[in-house]
Formats: C-alpha cells, sequence, structure tokens
C-alpha cells in the first residue's frame, strides 16, 4: 500500500463515524488509519486454555471457563440492583455479575446449558466472580473460528463507556485490513532483515494484530520493536553527524599558560584517573573543529567542578570568553566562591550574575562582556537573558542538566554565530540504556570514581517510633562539633500540606534543641532568595548546627562539615532524589551518616527503595534500580524529550534490541550517511517519512 492511503483519515473506516472518530482521537490520538494500525496490543490473552473454577487464583488476570449457569437472581443494593449468575463446572461454583444490561441477559440467558465465559474475575468475600463476562454457547464456540492469542489494546475508561470495546477496536483493525488488503511497504534493508533473520513489515503487522501463534507473535513484535528502536537511533546518530560536519566549532589548539600555571601551581589535589580521562576526552573534541555537545556524568562528588574550570581556562587559553550556568543561586554562589577560591591569583576576570544583582553591577557586567575585559561569567538563568550579549563565548558549561529545559540550551547555542562548545554536567546518573536514547545526540563522558579517602555514608533507616535515639545521636554528633541536615519532603499536588509538615517539624525540633545551645537554620521554597542565602549562609558559617529544608538543598551545596542528614518521610521521596539529598553529606574527613525516617506502614516499592540507599552507594546502580521502578517516563528529564514515547519497545526490557539497533545505525550512516545506496532506499524513504510527520510511527508502509 502506499504511503499516502494510511494518511486517510479514520472516518472513512466503515465502522468509525464521527462520533468514533472524536473519541478515538480524543482518547488515544488516532486520527488516521496508520494511526490506527500501529496501534499496538499491550498484551495478548491465550484463548487455547480452559481454567477450571478450582484453578482460578487470585490475581489471575483474564480467564476462560466452561460451565452451567444452574440460578439468576435479581440483588437490591444501594443504588439500582444487579444481576447475579451461580456458575458451575465439575469443580466448583463462582457468580457471574451484571451491573448494565440486566434485562437483555435474563431474557436471554439459558440455564443448564453449557457456556464458554470469558473475564476477569474478582475475590470477593470467599468466592471467585466475574462481573460482565464475555459469553458463547458451548456449542456455537465449537463452530466458531478460534483464535488461539486474542490481542488486547490498550482502552481507557471513556472508550469503553462510550461502548468502544477490545472487541470493536479488533473489528474495526481487521475492517483496516480489509481494506488494506494487508500489504505494508517494507521499512528496512534487505541486509538488516537477512543479518537479523527479521519477518517482513507485512507478515509483522499482521501478526502482532492476528498472531498464528506465540512463535509468530514474538518475532513479529522483535521486529516492530527493532525498527522502532532503529530509527531513533537513526535519528539521533544523523543529527550527531551533521553536528560533527557541518556546525564548525571553535578549534582550541592552544594549550596556554593559565591552564598549565593552573595544573602546576595552583590544582590542590591530585586529579583522579577519572577526571584525567574525561580532560582528555574534552581536550580531544575542542582540538577537532567540531563544536563540542557533551555530557559529562558525574556522581555527587565526583569533582566534575575543576573538570569544568580546566576547561574554562583552555577556552581561555585561546582567547575565548566562558561561561557557566547552574540551576539555583546557591549553586551558583558557591561555584563562583569555589572557582575564585581555586583560581587564587591567577589573571582570569570572573562575574557573578543571578536575579539578585544590582541594576548597576549588571549594566557593568554587561559592559565587560561585550568589550571581552570579562573572562568568565559564573550565573543561574540570567545569564541566559538575551541582553547578557558576550564578545566572543567559546564554551558554555550548564551544571545540574536536568533543571534546565532544551529550549534554555539551545539559547546557548545561539549566543554567538558560531555556536559555543558545550558541556553538559550531571549528577543524576542516567542508565547507559536511557542516556543512549535521551542524549544520543550527545557524546558522553563518565567520572566513574570518587576522589580517594572518601569515607562512605552510613546509611540506615528508622522508623518514627525510634526518633528519641535518632535525636540523642544527633545532639552526640553535635557535640563533637559536626552540622546536621534535617529534609521534608516537597512534593507539589499537596504543597500546603508539606509545608504545615516542615513548619510542624520545625517546631518540634526547636522544642528538642533548644536555644542558646542549638542554633536552626529553615530553609524552603516560599522563602525570599536574600531570607534563603541568609539562613544558608549562617549554616555555611558554623553559625547555626542544624539546618531544617526542604529539597531545595538537593543538587550541588558543599558543606564538608556537615555530616548527619536526616530525611523525614524518606518514603515519600524518589530514588534518585535520596540519592541527591544523601550526596550532600560525606564531603569532608568524618564519618558521615544519612538516616531514613518512615512510618510503619510501607508500600513494596518504598521498601526497595529504602533497601537500595541502605545497601548501596553506587548512582549508576540506584539509576537502573530507579528506572526498573518508575520506568523512564518518571526520570528526570525524560518528559520534555518525547522521544520516549514509545510504542512497542521497553527501553528498560529491550536494551539488547537497542543496542543492535543503534549498531545498525551507526553501521549504515557512517558507510552511507545521505542513505542513498540502493540497498538502503528503503530506509531512506521511511526516514523522510519520519522526519515529515516527526513522529517516528508516522513514517511506515
Ligand atoms: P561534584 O562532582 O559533585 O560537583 P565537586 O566538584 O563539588 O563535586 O567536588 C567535591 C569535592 O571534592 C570538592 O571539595 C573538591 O575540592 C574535591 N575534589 C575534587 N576532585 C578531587 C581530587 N581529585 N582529589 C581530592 N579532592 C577532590
Ligand atoms: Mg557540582
Amino acid at each position: 500500500m502506499n504511503a499516502n492511503y494510511l494518511q486517510t483519515p479514520v472516518t472513512y473506516l466503515k465502522g468509525v463515524g464521527p462520533n468514533r472518530a472524536e473519541i478515538l482521537q480524543a482518547e488515544l490520538g488516532i486520527t488516521t488509519y496508520q494511526g490506527l494500525i500501529n496501534l499496538f496490543p499491550n498484551r495478548y490473552i491465550d484463548k487455547t486454555r480452559y481454567y477450571k473454577i478450582s484453578e482460578l487464583q487470585r490475581g489471575n488476570a483474564d480467564v476462560q471457563l466452561i460451565g452451567r449457569i444452574v440460578h439468576l437472581k435479581t440483588v437490591e443494593q444501594k443504588k439500582g440492583t444487579r444481576l447475579v449468575a451461580l456458575f458451575k463446572d465439575d469443580t466448583g461454583e463462582m457468580e457471574l455479575v451484571w451491573f448494565r444490561g440486566q434485562k437483555w441477559i435474563r431474557e436471554n440467558i439459558k440455564l443448564n446449558v453449557p457456556y464458554v465465559i470469558f473475564g476477569r474475575t474478582n475475590w470477593f468475600s470467599g468466592k471467585f466472580s466475574m462481573p460482565h463476562p464475555e459469553m458463547e454457547l458451548l456449542s456455537v464456540h465449537e463452530k466458531g473460528i478460534k483464535v488461539a492469542l486474542q490481542p488486547i489494546y490498550p482502552s481507557t475508561e471513556k472508550l469503553s463507556a462510550r461502548g468502544i470495546t477490545n472487541r470493536v477496536i479488533s473489528k474495526l483493525i481487521q475492517q483496516l485490513f480489509l481494506e488494506t488488503k494487508g500489504q505494508f511497504k517494507e521499512t528496512l534493508s534487505p541486509t538488516i532483515l537477512n543479518e537479523l533473520k527479521l519477518m517482513s513489515k507485512t507478515e509483522a503487522m499482521f501478526n502482532i494484530h492476528f498472531p498464528r501463534d506465540l512463535k509468530h507473535l514474538s518475532r513479529a513484535q522483535f521486529r516492530l520493536k527493532f525498527e522502532e528502536l532503529f530509527y531513533i537511533q537513526l535519528q539521533l546518530i544523523s543529527k550527531k553527524l551533521i553536528r560533527k560536519q557541518k556546525i564548525k566549532g571553535f578549534p582550541f589548539e592552544e594549550v596556554g599558560s593559565l591552564f598549565n600555571g593552573f595544573y602546576k601551581d595552583h590544582l590542590p589535589f591530585q586529579l583522579t584517573g577519572a577526571q584525567k580521562k574525561v580532560i582528555k576526552e574534552i581536550r580531544a573534541d575542542l582540538g577537532s573543529k567540531a563544536q563540542m555537545n557533551r555530557l559529562l556524568q558525574g556522581d555527587v562528588g565526583s569533582g566534575k567542578t575543576v573538570v569544568a574550570l580546566m576547561t574554562i581556562l583552555l577556552a581561555l587559553d585561546n582567547g575565548f570568553q566562558a561561561c557557566l550556568v547552574a540551576p539555583t543561586e546557591i549553586l551558583a554562589n558557591q561555584h563562583y566562591k569555589g572557582i575564585c577560591d581555586l583560581l587564587g591569583d591567577l589573571d582570569v576576570k570572573v562575574a557573578l550574575l543571578t536575579g539578585s544583582v544590582k541594576k548597576a553591577q549588571r549594566k557593568v557586567i554587561h559592559e565587560q562582556l561585550e568589550d571581552g575585559s570579562l573572562h568568565l561569567l559564573i550565573g543561574t538563568h540570567a545569564v541566559l537573558e538575551d541582553k547578557v550579549k558576550f564578545k566572543n563565548l567559546g564554551l558554555a558549561i550548564v551544571d545540574e542538566q536536568h533543571r534546565f529545559g532544551v529550549a534554555q540550551r539551545s539559547k546557548l547555542w545561539h549566543k554567538n554565530e558560531t555556536p559555543p562548545h558545550i558541556l553538559v554536567m550531571t549528577a543524576t546518573p542516567i542508565p547507559r540504556t536511557l542516556a543512549m536514547s535521551l542524549y544520543g545526540d550527545l557524546d558522553i563522558s563518565v567520572i566513574d570514581e570518587l576522589p580517594p579517602g572518601r569515607k562512605a555514608v552510613k546509611t540506615v533507616h528508622r522508623f518514627d517510633k525510634n526518633r528519641l535515639k535518632v535525636f540523642q545521636f544527633l545532639r552526640e554528633e553535635i557535640k563533637k562539633g559536626r552540622q546536621v541536615y534535617i529534609v521534608y519532603p516537597l512534593i507539589q499536588e499537596s504543597e500546603a500540606l508539606d509545608y504545615k509538615d516542615l513548619m510542624d517539624g520545625y517546631e518540634s525540633i526547636s522544642r528538642d534543641f533548644p536555644l542558646p545551645e542549638y542554633q536552626i537554620s529553615i530553609v524552603h521554597g516560599k522563602m525570599k532568595a536574600q531570607d534563603k542565602d541568609y539562613e544558608m549562609e549562617r549554616f555555611v558559617k558554623g553559625e547555626t548546627q542544624i539546618m531544617v529544608a526542604t529539597t531545595v538543598i538537593e543538587v550541588g551545596v558543599n558543606i564538608p562539615n556537615a555530616s548527619v542528614m536526616i530525611i523525614e518521610s524518606s518514603e515519600r521521596f524518589g530514588l534518585s532524589q535520596l540519592h541527591q539529598l544523601r550526596g550532600r553529606v560525606g564531603r569532608g574527613a568524618e564519618q558521615s551518616y544519612c538516616i531514613l525516617m518512615t512510618g510503619q506502614k510501607l508500600s513494596a516499592d518504598a521498601k526497595t527503595r529504602l533497601e537500595t540507599m541502605t545497601r548501596t552507594s553506587d548512582g549508576f546502580e540506584i539509576a537502573e534500580v530507579d528506572l526498573k521502578l518508575r520506568g523512564p517516563g518518571d526520570l528526570m528529564g525524560t518528559q520534555q524529550s518525547g522521544i520516549l514515547n514509545l510504542k512497542i519497545a521497553d527501553i528498560v526490557k529491550d536494551n539488547d534490541i537497542l543496542k543492535t539497533a543503534r549498531y545498525y545505525a551507526i553501521k549504515i550512516l557512517n558507510k552511507d550517511p545521505k542513505l542513498e545506496a540502493e540497498e538502503n532506499r528503503a530506509i531512506q524513504f521511511a526516514y523522510a517519512q519520519l522526519m515529515k510527520h516527526k513522529n517516528i510511527w508516522n513514517y511506515i508502509s
């Protein structure tokens, strides 16, 4: 079938009127034949299996049984009635229940005649029941065509309420196969099909909707998953190739006096092997004449700042300016201070630009940036504003990337005619699998080693009822001169409530740790920036021993003397957030502690999170668990990317297919970047469609 045919609006399909078309679009985003044909089943039900009532188990999904209805009765309930049938086979009995359409059932159902019933069972006060079963007389069932595997399509409450049941969707798709004769244009090359022994497109589309058997189904799934991941990778990798070929970067050929001077005289420690490796990778990029677009991943405390600074010095050595952007004012301040300290007397002019910089000072900064006398600008989003113009920005570094949107990143690209080199740093470890899909167009460097001498943070889980003991421990640590964080959750939906939790907590801590012996800082999102900074500052200077805060302290803050972190209601935090928070301690020479407080009742997921936190401090391992628990959609930064709206592949489970897809995408683009070879015609065509419709599944056929 030609591609245009599948662009036919779904209203033209027999069985779809304006009403159904409207709801298909609203609920499933389906507007065309193509959309419908690419609605892949979520799961399949084995219709070859007939259960006995005695075999039913709680939590069974859909089951098929043979038996007789021996009795029907109408039961009064609070609102209206329900119809209940007693259904028996030779092993036991159960109830069938109808809330809707009772009259029809009562008039048409035959008692004491074998039926095949199908549906989802409930377990209710010691008995199994099945609401609204699909039913068919056994005699009819035996004559009918049997599908071994019945597809179950994605659905929504509204769809079923409007009568678009699974059966209706199935029928529509059958109709569509009739009209299109089930022929689909191949979208992969003969080489790929041969080497991976893949099903053809036509065969795969048939078997995904009407599987002949399990073997055909799994081959169809494999082929379609591969195809989906392949085109994502093709897109990412070709973007990267284009960037490397077309987008010239400023060549930083010089390794000059600043870089060398810093390395020789100012570096306060030996670089770790991982830091050296990463700096080497960055230097190779900067010397290559192509624009650098690199993601630097390194767990909290792994020493990204010094890598950033040395990259900045390379830019300066080559006569360019640089900027470093952080997501919060606190972090920007800290970077500014840290970097000024590291630079010492080196001849570098640095300025800080945040929302609270006064207008007059701002003006000076703007001028100095434009005349080139300012070398390095550190700041918040304020740096991205259009008013901020550089004479020659050669390098932009973004810290804690996940707080920034793609749009903001692209603002940096456009600060010059030639885009600056870009280094994005993140402490949120992204599992490699996900990184490949999310940031496939970035090069990735990883600092996978902590500076020597770090003591692992001792992490324990304590229940609220043991709070007194925990507080006693706090007093002992404070007596030794240490500082303590106490963190409360702040989850947006219930902001008011969380805020109350925080204030209640603050009050009770003030009672347990009274003035003047104990000084307490408090920081939360509702405070003015100045007040926040003031409180933060007191803690940084050691004037307060306890910092009560919401997750505003989550990223980046570095206070080596703070060695205890208490996380209240820790069952409410996500894993990556817990990990980030814990990263605030363990930065000094002292043994540090992280205490995860919870109530008694914990969900299974919460238990897994707590167990993971107490077992390991490896950020990548934690990220993998997080990914498995939450799925990629919830991980930071993925929502905005859009490319993870996968229809059939699963980025976690189909990791191997992803790798294969990536391998082929790289191989093909390296040999034939424009996809001009005869061999790649099908791919070229499908890819052009994809680019036109901006949706992986809008290209096929
Ligand atoms: P992050 O990667 O979380 O941004 P930082 O750059 O803030 O980490 O570094 C954390 C701490 O480790 C800082 O106090 C820094 O001075 C120190 N540090 C960084 N690299 C090394 C190293 N190679 N050896 C010893 N200490 C280091
Ligand atoms: Mg940092």
